[in-house]
Formats: C-alpha cells, structure tokens, sequence
C-alpha cells in the first residue's frame, strides 16, 4: 500500500470485484475524502499504456449495498489521483422482450428514481474542513460521455459483441428488485433498463467535470418483461459470471482508445466553465 501522493492514474474503472484482479502489478491506495471514505482502496495498474485506477464499488467482499455506496467519496476519491475519464460498467435488467440475458448496452440517457443518496457536492453546506460549497444547477440534459460512449461501443464490436447503442437507463433505489407494475410502468415509459447503481455516479462525475460511461449489462428479464417467477438474485450472478470475461476485455479495449486526457475537448470538461462552485477540485 502507498500513499495516494505517490500513485496516479488518469482513467478510472467503478465496477464488480471481477475486474482488479486482471489489473498486472497494482499498487493498492487508500484514499480519504472530505466526503469520507470511498468504497474500497483504489487500485493502480496499467492497460495499454494508459494508467488506470480501478474501485470496487460495493466494496472488496461486496458488503456496500447500493443506497449504501459513497458515491461523493468514490468520484472524489478518483479525481484526486488523477483520473479524468470514468468507465462505470453495472448489471441491469432488460425491460423489453429483445434485450434479454447477455446484452450489452451504452445508455445515452438517464432516468434517476432513486430517493435517498446525496446528488451533489455543491448544496451550500459548509464541509467539515471549513470548506463553503455555493448551489450550483448544472446542465445534465445529456448525462454520458460521447466519447466515452464511442470508445464503449467500438470496444464491443471489436469483442463481437454487438451492443445496444443507446438507451434510458433508470436507475431505482434498490435493493430490492421492482415489482410487476413498476416494472412494466417503466417498460411503458419507453425505458430500456433498469439498475441500481448507475446514479448518483453519473451526476457526480459530470459536477467534477469527469467523463463518465456506463456500460451495462443485462442479466435478467426485469419483472413486467418476464412471464414466469420474477429476478432472482441467484441468476443475475450466473449470468454475470457468464459474461464477466468478455466485459472485462470490452473495458481494456475502450481503456486503450479514450481520448488522451489532455485531448479532452467533450461536454463534461466544459461542464464547470464560467460557474462558481466555491470548491477547488482535487
Ligand atoms: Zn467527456
């Protein structure tokens, strides 16, 4: 373990505990916040000459429920080694008949139906080092990277793995599974897929002028899409086993083709441009 001076990195990976451990040589890292404590230590390592930090997100041993995740600490906690562009790969379920088990689709837009998790760094609450955030309303009408979102895309065809090209992802509280009518309500709204851990991340990220791409992957029916018994937690771990691999070389794929950070030139790095935020970013 080093300390978070000595390592950095400038693409970060939040996802399932399957990932780090194909990172060759990492420096773990612990980093604190002044949000706290992100979800796990980061992981230092190297794809494709590009330096990369991968955080667990539930946590090592998957004990952080989603409403649970300090997703403040984790944006925070990855901005300050360095990491400009983030790949937030998570599980969903499908909410039509088509995108059944094995899918893989790039969002291009969000629905946020979670209830209980901080959406903001910049509420007007004074932090606990003294530091005075102001309001700030960001534009979030587009809440993914296009470049990030392009280099997702190409990996996956690369990987034969021919991807769903955008999509509205909604995001629930959790940590249950929907019921019928909320599942076929949001199937009916004309949304594509439905998880648990894709918000506050993407909001976060965009107000730390970060890029953000989520990948997502369907392991199950959603509950109003399904004839039968409903999402069993059981199954949504068997098939993301079953597609851990090819997701995991999707990932180096798009971590070897992202602009490089000083090429930057999307929505996200202008997202603060003109705005006072009272916070100096790490
Ligand atoms: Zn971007």
């Amino acid at each position: 373990m080093v300390n978070a001076e000595t390592g950095t990195a400038d693409i970060g990976v939040i996802g399932g505990s399957g990932f780090y451990s194909f990172l060759e040589d990492v420096t773990e890292v612990q980093v604190d916040t002044p949000y706290g404590a992100p979800s796990d230590s980061l992981f230092l390592g190297e794809i494709a000459g590009r330096r990369v930090a991968f955080l667990p997100r539930h946590g090592r041993g998957h004990h952080l429920p989603p409403h649970r995740i300090n997703y403040r600490a984790n944006l925070w906690a990855l901005r300050s080694v360095g990491v400009r562009q983030v790949l937030g790969p998570c599980a969903v379920g499908g909410l039509r008949p088509e995108y059944g088990p094995g899918t893989l689709l790039v969002p291009d837009q969000l629905v946020d139906r979670t209830k209980a998790r901080t959406q903001t760094y910049y509420d007007g609450e004074t932090r606990s080092d003294g530091v005075e955030p102001n309001v700030v309303h960001l534009g979030f009408a587009d809440p993914y990277c296009p470049e990030g979102r392009k280099a997702a895309l190409a990996a996956a065809r690369g990987r034969d793995w021919d991807p769903v090209d955008g999509g509205t992802l909604v995001v629930v509280e959790g940590p249950r599974f929907s019921t019928r009518a909320e599942s076929r309500w949001h199937a009916a709204m004309g949304w594509s897929v439905v998880g648990m851990t894709g918000h506050p991340e993407a909001v976060l990220a965009r107000e730390l002028g970060l890029c953000y791409t989520t990948l997502t992957l369907v392991t199950d029916l959603d509950a109003g899409a399904e004839a039968g018994e409903g999402v069993n937690h059981g199954d949504v771990l068997k098939v993301f086993a079953a597609n851990v691999d090819r997701l995991r070389s999707v990932l180096f794929d798009a971590v070897a083709t992202l602009p490089a950070t000083a090429d930057r030139d999307c929505i996200c790095v202008h997202a603060l441009d003109g705005i006072h935020t009272g916070v100096d970013l790490p």
